[in-house]
């Protein structure tokens, strides 16, 4: 039996673990896919308070060493549900059973991609799905951003302030983003719309030389040359097998507010997963303290 039962191995559940651990519960982090979460594909996180410089996998694989070291167990599964059973979660897998008295959500996000030739391949040699951890490194170069919503928004302001060029590429005419970002980026001279375009493909050998654009108005297909491209379309949480113990919002995000508390007593929401305005490591990481602590809390009610 476990005393909690964290769910993804990311900065968040990674967190949770250490915290976990040193209140004294035994922990177990079951992750599907590998240890580290979004930040694993992050060149070079600047961003995290007390650590000026330190690549993405270097920074989980050292939380992923602390938290084993401080006792933390680990498994390789998928997991495909939780069941209730009283006081007890039972976490299923598709090969084993974790009975836990408390269980931590931290199953963070998928980036949604575009699907286009190109994006694959050169995923971390100039596509980014993350303007704050990577543009930096387009000081002074030509780069795109695609997509309409707030977070593309922010992206190509953000990049703004980096870059020589930021082409904002939209596939209608209209942002579903803010608005008061849209008039603020109007009136950047380093930034340029391209409306009711999408990318076809990604061009570049060893790393991103251009964009394949089509116009949707015209019917015609242009080449963009740029040296990055921040693709912003949206991100996926992959909630739906714990649909049945705990609230979702309308987009499949686990509904917990800061306490990281959801509707299921005993079941917390740490990190990206969960409703939240920031996702960030740094707010994943706390998120992860905050939960953890929540689920010692819970758990002494039990015994
Ligand atoms: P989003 O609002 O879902 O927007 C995704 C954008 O990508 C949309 O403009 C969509 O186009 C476009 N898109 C989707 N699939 C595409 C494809 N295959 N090819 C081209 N374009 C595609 O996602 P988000 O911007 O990441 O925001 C997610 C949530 O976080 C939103 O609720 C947002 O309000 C919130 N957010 C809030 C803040 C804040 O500061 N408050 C900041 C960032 C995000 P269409 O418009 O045509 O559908």
């Amino acid at each position: 039996m476990y005393d909690i039962g964290i769910i993804g191995g990311g900065t968040a559940g990674m967190t949770a673990a250490i915290y976990g651990q040193r209140a004294g519960k035994r922990t177990i982090i079951i992750e599907g896919s590998g240890f580290g979460g979004q930040i694993v594909s992050s060149t070079n996180v600047e961003n995290y308070p007390g650590i000026a410089s330190v690549s993405g996998s270097e920074f989980s694989m050292n939380l992923l060493d602390q938290a084993m070291k401080l006792g933390a167990e680990t498994e390789m599964e998928q997991v495909t549900g939780i069941r209730d059973e009283g006081p007890i979660k039972v976490i299923e897998t598709t090969g084993k059973e974790y009975p836990c008295r408390s269980v931590i959500l931290a199953t963070g996000v998928t980036h949604r991609h575009l699907g286009v030739p190109g994006e694959e391949r050169l995923t971390g040699a100039g596509v980014s799905y993350c303007a704050t951890c990577d543009g930096a490194f387009f000081r002074g170069k030509e780069v795109a951003v695609v997509g309409g919503g707030s977070t593309a928004l922010q992206d190509a302001e953000f990049l703004s302030n980096y870059c020589s060029k930021v082409y904002l590429i939209h596939r209608r005419d209209e942002f579903r983003g803010e608005n008061s970002i849209v008039k603020r980026l109007e009136q950047k001279e380093n930034v340029e719309f391209i409306l009711s375009a999408t990318v076809k493909e990604i061009v570049g050998e060893n790393a991103v030389e251009a964009l394949i654009l089509n116009h949707k108005k015209t019917g015609e297909e242009s080449r963009l040359p740029v040296s990055g491209v921040f693709i912003a379309v949206g991100q996926i949480p992959q909630n739906d097998r714990f649909a049945d113990v705990v609230k979702l919002d309308g987009s499949g995000f686990i509904l917990a507010a800061e306490d990281c508390m959801t509707s299921h007593p005993g079941i917390f929401a740490a990190g990206d997963c969960r409703t939240k305005e920031v996702r960030q490591l740094t707010t994943a990481a706390a998120d992860g303290a905050v939960a953890a602590l929540a689920a010692c809390k819970y758990t002494d009610t039990l015994i």
